[in-house]
C-alpha cells in the first residue's frame, strides 16, 4: 500500500473512531440528561440535556457543590478518601467527563483534588497564579465547558496568595509576564475598604475580592460561560480556602 494509500485509510480509521466516539459521548450525554431529568421528576417535555426554563442545573450545580464541600470536611478532618486508583484510570483511558470545573491558584498548598477530597475525573481543573482568568485560562474553561459536560464552576483563591499580595505592593514586576498577572489582580484591590482592620483580615478581603473579580471576568470576557451560565447549564460558585484548616469558605 502506497504513502498515500496508507495516510487516506489512517484517515479513515481515525474518522470513523471519532464518529464512534462522538455517538459514544452523545448517548452519554443523553443518558446523563436523562437520568438528570428523571431526577427531577419532570422529563417529558425536555432535550436531551437540559430544556428551557428547567430548574435542574441549579440543583445539579448545589448537590455538586455540596459534594465537594463534604469533600472539604474530609481534608480539614485529615480523613481522605483511599481510592482504588489503578481500576478508575483504566475506567477512564477514554473519556474525560467531569462535572465540576475549577479554575483556582497554582499555590502548591491548594490543590483543588485535595481540597476537595475528589478523584481523578471528577475534576477539570485550570490553574493560574491568584487564580487570574487570562485569555488562556478563559479558553480553558470554554473548551470545558463545551466538550466535556461540566456543569458547576468554582472560582478558588485563598488565604495569603503571594501573587496578591505582590500586586497589593505595588511594586513594579520584573518581566512583562508577571506584569500581566498583577494587572489583571489590581483592579480588584481597588474595591477593598483600606478601613478594614488587621493586616491579615485586609489581606483575606483583597484575596476575596480577586475571587470575585476572576469571576465577573468569566461573565465579562466569555460570551461561551455567559451563556452557560444564562441558560442555566452552569453554577458558578466562589470560594476561599484557609492555609492551615484547609477549610472552603463559599463567597457570594
Ligand atoms: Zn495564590
Amino acid at each position: 500500500m502506497g504513502t498515500e494509500a496508507r495516510c487516506s485509510r489512517n484517515w479513515l480509521v481515525s474518522s470513523v473512531a471519532a464518529l464512534v466516539a462522538s455517538a459514544a459521548a452523545i448517548s452519554f450525554v443523553a443518558s446523563f440528561g436523562a437520568r438528570a431529568v428523571a431526577a427531577e421528576g419532570d422529563g417529558a417535555s425536555q432535550s436531551a440535556i437540559y430544556g428551557p426554563g428547567t430548574p435542574l442545573p441549579t440543583k445539579v450545580g448545589s448537590e455538586l457543590w455540596a459534594q465537594l464541600l463534604e469533600g472539604n470536611r474530609r481534608f480539614v478532618r485529615g480523613a481522605l478518601t483511599t481510592r482504588a486508583v489503578i481500576g478508575r484510570r483504566e475506567q477512564l483511558a477514554h473519556e474525560d467527563r467531569p462535572k465540576i470545573i475549577c479554575l483556582c491558584c497554582s499555590d502548591s498548598r491548594v490543590p483543588p483534588e485535595l481540597v476537595f477530597d475528589q478523584a481523578i475525573g471528577d475534576v477539570y481543573v485550570v490553574r493560574t497564579a491568584g487564580n487570574v482568568a487570562d485569555a488562556v485560562a478563559l479558553g480553558s474553561l470554554e473548551h470545558a465547558v463545551e466538550h466535556l459536560l461540566g456543569s458547576l464552576l468554582v472560582v478558588l483563591g485563598h488565604e495569603n496568595c503571594s501573587i496578591v499580595a505582590a500586586a497589593a505592593s505595588g511594586e513594579p514586576m520584573p518581566t512583562p509576564n508577571l506584569e500581566s498577572i498583577v494587572k489583571r489582580i489590581r483592579p480588584a484591590l481597588a474595591t477593598v475598604d483600606p478601613a478594614s482592620t488587621g493586616k491579615d483580615q485586609i489581606a483575606l478581603k483583597q484575596v476575596e475580592a480577586n475571587v470575585q473579580r476572576s469571576a465577573r471576568a468569566l461573565l465579562e470576557e466569555s460570551p461561551i460561560l455567559h451563556a452557560a451560565v444564562g441558560k442555566g447549564n452552569l453554577a458558578l460558585y466562589k470560594g476561599v480556602v484557609r492555609i492551615a484548616s484547609g477549610e472552603v469558605t463559599r463567597l457570594k
